[in-house]
């Protein structure tokens, strides 16, 4: 199972809006470029919602039989660690596993010596096509790479290895995230880590670093872009350069856990990939939830209700709901519109202060956040939210659809 040049990873929160995301990649087929879905939904995400990957398989599944979609489709277990991979092993094809907790764990010095025998044949300056500044190897840098970065290695080995043994060799797509982490991987890093993947046998068709600058949830990116871009273009030519040398397979390509809505990265991305003629993977994840709660503002009634409710608690509950998103988010209490204020508000009030529309003088991006995190008031609402989504389903759906075809698919896949 290999997966295809382009994919984007489209999580749905509350399992509703399969078809109406599906609708945005048939869109992007009928315009030339063929982008396949990837449902991603990680243990978390589950657990506050109260759902399961028997239900995102189900999901997934219904989606691509009513509209009819031929392509390939994957379903995400994403950022799985051993302990938490079995429930997933069923109905996921894809898996995305994270060691970033291991970053930086010590190994043991039997182990240390396998690999800084392997990379001490890269010693000297390597000559990699197209990166900006040339790689000068040492023992220092071998060791200290082998220091920080082998435990994760041989943690993803042992989580692949165990897939293989109950799904078998090639039955599934291999992820390996190392984006929930603080520090930033260089390019010479993934150099490495691509090496001692590599010498696990791990056939890893994605990677997922940590990039420079912050992927706060479901706002642009904060950070400067040109860095950004020389970073992912060296990662791009590491990438070409390790698949030859390394022996990886040849579809292996950049992973981006974006946290959604990275709009002034898109183009640029857009320009590098055509560039070098690579894949990317784009992961997304709530910014498919945010369009749920416009479009039920945008309803009117019962739906501008739930609304407004979501907001109230989300305000209220604040510390609770930032909590698990601490590093992810950059929201200042002073710039939240008071609850009382939004009760007032029109339900096109409310939309367009939600909506990622960075043209429109009413969009916050404190209260677009808050919102993000703020799901968990929707999943205690049980019926009556999942009851306003079928009511309002017309009008959710095309935000869903239009948010994910024009303000994520055209500029990155499409370049306008
Ligand atoms: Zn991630």
């Amino acid at each position: 199972m290999l997966i295809e040049k382009y994919s984007l990873g489209i999580g749905d929160r509350y399992g509703h809006q399969g078809t109406a995301q599906l609708k945005a990649l048939a869109c992007a087929k009928e315009d030339g470029v063929s982008i396949v879905p990837v449902w991603n939904k990680s243990k978390r995400e589950h657990s506050l919602i109260g759902s399961s990957p028997k239900d995102a398989r189900r999901e997934a599944d219904n989606a691509v039989k009513e509209l009819g979609w031929k392509d390939s489709y994957y379903i995400d277990a994403d950022h799985i660690g051993i302990k938490t991979v079995d429930d997933f092993i069923q109905y996921c094809n894809f898996f995305t596993i994270d060691v970033a907790d291991f970053i930086g764990e010590y190994p043991a010095e039997g182990i240390i010596k396998s690999f800084t025998d392997k990379a001490a044949h890269y010693k000297g300056e390597i000559k990699i096509p197209g990166i900006a500044k040339q790689f000068e190897i040492t023992d220092n840098k071998i060791n200290a790479v082998a220091k920080k970065y082998l435990v994760a290695i041989k943690e993803a080995a042992r989580i692949y290895n165990y897939l293989v043994s109950i799904k078998g060799l090639d039955n599934f797509v291999t992820e390996v995230s190392l984006d929930e982490n603080e520090q930033p991987q260089s390019p010479e890093e993934l150099f490495f880590i691509l090496l001692g993947l590599s010498a696990e046998n791990i056939k890893i068709q994605t990677i997922a670093p940590k990039f420079t600058g912050r992927f706060n949830k479901s706002i642009d990116y904060v950070g400067n872009v040109n860095d950004f871009i020389r970073e992912f273009e060296d990662d791009i030519c590491v990438i070409k350069y390790a698949v030859k040398e390394f022996s990886l397979p040849s579809n292996l390509k950049l992973s981006i856990h974006s946290g959604s809505d990275k709009f002034s990265l898109y183009k640029p991305i857009h320009n590098i990939l055509m560039k070098h003629d690579v894949g990317v993977h784009l992961k997304t994840a709530g910014t498919t939830w945010l369009e749920e709660v416009i479009g039920l503002a945008e309803a009117g009634g019962e739906g501008t209700k739930i609304a407004k409710y979501i907001y109230e608690q989300s305000f209220n509950r604040i510390d609770e709901m930032m909590n698990p998103y601490l590093t992810v988010l950059d929201i200042d209490f002073d710039k939240l519109p008071d609850p009382l204020d939004v009760y007032n508000w029109s339900g096109e009030k409310f939309a367009n202060t939600l909506r990622h529309d960075q043209m429109n003088p009413a969009f916050n991006i404190h209260f677009r956040q808050l919102v993000h995190v703020g799901f968990k008031v929707a999943a205690e609402m049980g019926d009556r939210y999942t009851n306003g989504l079928i009511k309002y389903a017309d009008i959710i759906a095309k935000n869903v659809t239009e948010n994910l075809y024009s303000r994520h698919i055209k500029p990155l896949f499409l370049g306008k």
